[in-house]
């Protein structure tokens, strides 16, 4: 049987595929999402850019921690980075955070703290694609903007059958074309907070292809090959580099640095890193101006970055000699138990954890 003998054809035009999207959103689509409520520009924007790699149930606390704290465009310009991160630790890719700010900032200094009305100079701002601009516009304003996330891809893909991975410039394009070409006139904002839920909630990576409002007319289910698509990225090994991290305590602290602000983890606080090949002691001495004893190194784990994989080796140490070494700038002698909130990437939050306290 061919895919073109089962079609639904009102599912296959733009109209029927709108239609069937919007009235299954109805019955099950998300309406209590805290950005819905209101569903402000800024609201809108925080919490795209939030979801952009990052489940809904694990932004919700986040989410509401950062309205909480930055209500609105202009508490988010006026803060310092350091505090945007630190709301921001755990929900790692924190290139976001800062372009949030810097955005923020942007917004302030030359739109008066209002998203411009034009699509392009929203995605103008650091941070913001196309996608996020279509629905910070669209959701927010009601305005006919496409967006084509993670969740709309899988959908569009699938529905039409479009093979190649996303990130090929080509795949993306036709993607894009589709998601033009669906969005419908009017309620273009349901329409684009519908497909997010379907792509979230029955077309995940595992579909619901039963509960589908779109199945009559999908390409993939049809032909039995839903996990044929999207198409997967091609593979590629990657490169291991290795570190170690200096846990240097010293009256119930410990010594964090502070990244560079871009780049790898930037400006967030790390401890110490001392080469794999280098003597701790000697590294410390000759780097820091710290004397310190070193203990016997804990077992070494792996964190994953896009790029590449880090192997990471925490040695644990102690301050030589009395008297605390100095800090401020870029260094800081943590107190873990002192509750203030500091941007720590998640595996130095979790390393922070095991040290066994009062060091
Ligand atoms: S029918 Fe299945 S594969 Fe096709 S869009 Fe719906 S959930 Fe996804």
């Amino acid at each position: 049987m061919t895919a073109e003998a089962v079609e639904a054809p009102t599912l296959r035009t733009p109209q029927g595929f709108a239609a069937a999207v919007l009235a299954w959103f109805e019955r099950h689509g998300r309406h209590d999402l805290p950005w819905q409520h209101p569903a402000t520009p800024y609201r809108v924007w925080v919490s795209e850019v939030m979801l952009q790699q990052t489940q809904v149930a694990t932004v919700l606390p986040y989410f509401e921690r950062f309205m909480a704290r930055f209500p609105d465009v202009a508490s988010l310009a006026a803060a310092p980075v350091d505090e945007v991160l630190a709301l921001w630790a755990g929900l790692g890719y924190y290139a976001r955070a800062r372009n949030l700010h810097r955005a923020a900032r942007e917004l302030v200094a030359e739109h008066g703290g209002e998203f411009p009305r034009r699509r392009e100079a929203v995605e103008a701002l650091p941070g913001i694609g196309r996608s996020t601009a279509g629905a910070i516009l669209s959701l927010a304003r009601g305005e006919r903007h496409a967006i084509l996330d993670g969740n709309v891809k899988r959908v569009l893909a699938r529905f039409h059958a479009v093979p190649g991975w996303p990130g090929e410039a080509t795949v993306a394009r036709r993607l894009w074309t589709l998601a033009e070409r669906h969005t419908p006139h009017r309620r273009a904002a349901e329409y684009n907070q519908a497909m997010m839920d379907l792509g979230a909630t029955v077309c995940r990576r595992r579909p619901d292809c039963g509960r589908c409002p779109l199945a009559g007319g999908c390409l993939a289910r049809v032909t039995g090959q839903q996990a044929a698509f999207p198409g997967a990225r091609p593979k590629r090994e990657r490169p291991l580099r290795s570190t170690r991290m200096l846990l240097i305590r010293d009256q119930g602290r410990v010594l964090l640095l502070r990244r560079p602000p871009s780049g790898l983890w930037g400006g967030l606080w790390i401890p110490p890193e001392c080469p794999p090949d280098a003597d701790p002691a000697e590294w410390c001495e000759r780097e820091l101006g710290l004397g310190i004893v070193p203990e016997p190194p804990w077992p070494r784990f792996e964190h994953g970055f896009t790029h590449f994989r880090l192997a990471i080796e925490p040695v644990p140490a102690r301050l030589r000699g009395g008297g605390r070494a100095m800090e401020g700038g870029d260094r800081l002698w943590y107190n873990p138990a002192s509750g203030q909130p500091r941007g720590l990437p998640a595996p130095v939050s979790r390393l922070l954890q095991q040290l066994a306290w009062p060091g």
